[in-house]
């Protein structure tokens, strides 16, 4: 029999999740704040409950999909918290984008109220969400990720075992402060070429396949023209909004100085974007990040 799944918050990401898991046949029951969410998850085949801890009772699989870190540790915890509800032995699956010190505290606590649990983070966006296509980058135990793995797979297409407690979000917070530098550094060269008077695809042509090629460059192009499919062809709409990136960067920083590590990269692209995220940029696909660089130069 498929595993009984409670799922807390169902916004732009947990929605679609959600989704996805009902129409792979496991019972899913989900919570949120806002009345709009839950009704399209009825229209989903998923039951509502009335709270997150009614959903979370007689559930085998704890799922939280909430905006950050402090709204996590809240659902866990107190008398009408989710651990409390869950009966001993419930695999909790964090996928939430948290601090990794986050990451660490959910899973002592999981641990301590009896229960299991992975912080299993995501990549791939509301597209991906709802193509049932993300990424998940899991921290935990092996038999955890093993408990685990199906239902990631009915969320996602690439199911990757980072290491122990707190290193799915860890991947994560790597991962997307190579993409916030390196996608203002091919913004840069862009506006630096124009300067120059060099043509966009002339640099495309030679940067795509020499040294500077990355993602940001052939996939996320931050000009239009040489990728069609990328933002920058359709007013910059995310894609990926600047509003998450500051907040990807802003984990970063965090786990930098937790860490001890020097990273002034990360520093610099954490203050670009929080910026970028608090004018124009919040609600843009982040590679609009090239229009703040143009408008900051000498024409
Ligand atoms: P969202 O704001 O659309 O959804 C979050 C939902 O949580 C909201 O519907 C909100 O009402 C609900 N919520 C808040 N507190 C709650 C509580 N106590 N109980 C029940 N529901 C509660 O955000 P999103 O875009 O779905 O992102 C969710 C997480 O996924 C974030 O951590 C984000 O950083 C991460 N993420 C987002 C994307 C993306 O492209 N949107 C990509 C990767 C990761």
């Amino acid at each position: 029999m498929s595993k009984k799944v409670a799922f807390i918050g169902l916004g732009h990401m947990g929605g679609p999740m959600a989704a996805n898991l009902a129409r792979a046949g496991y019972p899913v029951t989900g919570f949120d704040l806002v009345a709009a969410a839950l009704d399209q998850a009825r229209e989903h085949g998923i039951t509502v409950a009335a709270s997150a801890s009614d959903a979370a009772r007689g559930a085998d699989v704890v799922i939280t999909m909430l905006p950050a870190g402090r709204h996590v540790l809240a659902a866990y915890q107190g008398p009408e918290g989710l651990l409390a509800a869950a009966a001993p032995g419930t695999l909790f699956l964090e996928c939430s984008t948290i601090a990794v010190d986050d990451a660490r505290t959910a899973h002592d606590l999981v641990r301590a109220a009896g229960h299991r649990g992975l912080d299993a983070p995501v990549s791939g966006g509301t597209a991906g969400a709802e193509a049932g296509t993300l990424t998940f980058m899991a921290g935990g135990d092996a038999e955890d990720f093993a408990a685990a793995k199906p239902l990631l797979e009915a969320m996602g297409k690439r199911i990757v075992h980072c290491g122990g407690p707190g290193a799915g979000q860890a991947a994560k917070v790597c991962n997307n402060m190579i993409l916030g530098i390196s996608m203002i550094a091919v913004s840069e060269a862009f506006v630096l070429g124009e300067q120059l008077g060099l043509s966009h695809q002339a640099l495309f042509d030679v940067a795509s396949n020499a040294s500077g090629q990355c993602w940001a460059l052939t996939t996320n192009c931050p000009v239009p023209g040489p990728v069609s499919a990328s933002p920058a062809n359709r007013d910059y709409e995310p894609g990926f909004a600047g509003a998450l990136m500051a907040k990807d960067l802003g984990l970063a920083v965090q786990a930098l100085e937790s860490a001890g590590v020097e990273g002034r990269m990360g520093v610099l692209a954490e203050e670009v974007y929080r910026r970028f995220a608090g004018g124009d940029g919040a609600d843009q696909d982040f590679s609009g990040i090239i229009n703040e660089i143009r408008a900051n130069s000498k024409a």
